[in-house]
């Protein structure tokens, strides 16, 4: 379905990392974990595929993107309210909505968007199943949605715990340092690894080596979902 929205406003995550909020058409409905292609200029010529990272509930739609100064980045980061941009969707069936049992998430940077979708989601619908997230990025400085998910952990979702890894540490995050691997996974899950299901999203590089480390774990491919921002190295 396409579907014209206008641009709301802007709402800086980190000082890399924003979301954008657009008009939600009536009727447009999507699931937590979908992504949208979002064409922007002149009758929508640059696109790019970037997921929903606000819940399904909400009266407006959010995607959030890294600023990695590409034509793109510029021309999202130019708009101004009222704007039309082209939206097409949703897409896709990454998604934690049918699974019972255990959950764990794994997410590298700007990874967290649909995951963060899922979240805001389950604290809408006061979601009780044990939810694991480990969230990797490079420094404490640029972690997207850092707050937001203590508060989740705290307020929300008592089912949820969330373990940060960052490749190096200022101090501010009580964090794990280096890269989210077989033996972080091993000591910050809770749930048994062989039943539990996993969901793996960020850049293709980080989705391979998310499952090469489940893979010496023993986790079956089968109880692996992944959500591959292509176009990030
Ligand atoms: C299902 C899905 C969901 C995504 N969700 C998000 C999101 O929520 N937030 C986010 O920041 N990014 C997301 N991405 C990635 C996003 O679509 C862009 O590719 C990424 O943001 C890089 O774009 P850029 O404007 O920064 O750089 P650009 O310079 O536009 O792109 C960088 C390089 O990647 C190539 N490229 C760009 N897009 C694609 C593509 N879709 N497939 C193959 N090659 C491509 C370009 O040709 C270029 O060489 C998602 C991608 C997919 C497939």
């Amino acid at each position: 379905m396409e579907t014209t929205v206008r641009f709301i406003e802007r709402m800086p995550r980190t000082s890399q990392v924003n979301s954008y909020r657009f008009t939600r058409p009536p009727g447009f409905s999507f699931q937590a974990g979908q992504y949208v292609i979002v064409g922007l200029g002149h009758e929508g010529m640059l696109v790019h595929p970037l997921s929903f990272s606000n819940g399904p509930q909400q009266d407006f739609l959010e995607v959030t993107k890294r600023m990695t100064g590409s034509a793109y980045s510029q021309y999202i980061e130019g708009l101004y309210p009222g704007d039309e941009v082209i939206m097409k969707g949703p897409n896709g069936d990454f998604s934690m909505a049918d699974i019972s049992n255990d959950i764990v998430c794994l997410a590298g940077g700007i990874g967290i968007a649909p995951i963060r979708s899922m979240l805001v989601d389950s604290a809408s619908r006061h979601d009780r199943r044990r939810i694991t997230l480990i969230y990797g990025n490079s420094d404490d400085d640029d972690v997207p949605f850092a707050e937001e998910l203590e508060e989740l952990q705290k307020m929300h979702l008592p089912g949820f715990r969330v373990t940060h890894v960052l490749g190096r540490s200022l101090g501010k995050m009580q964090a794990c340092q280096g890269r989210i691997d077989s033996k972080v996974i091993r000591s910050e899950v809770t749930a048994d690894l062989q039943e539990a299901t996993f969901l793996i999203s960020g850049p293709p590089v980080m989705v391979r080596e998310m499952e090469e480390q489940l893979a010496l774990l023993g986790v079956s491919s089968s109880r692996i979902r992944v959500e591959r921002f292509l176009g990030y190295t």
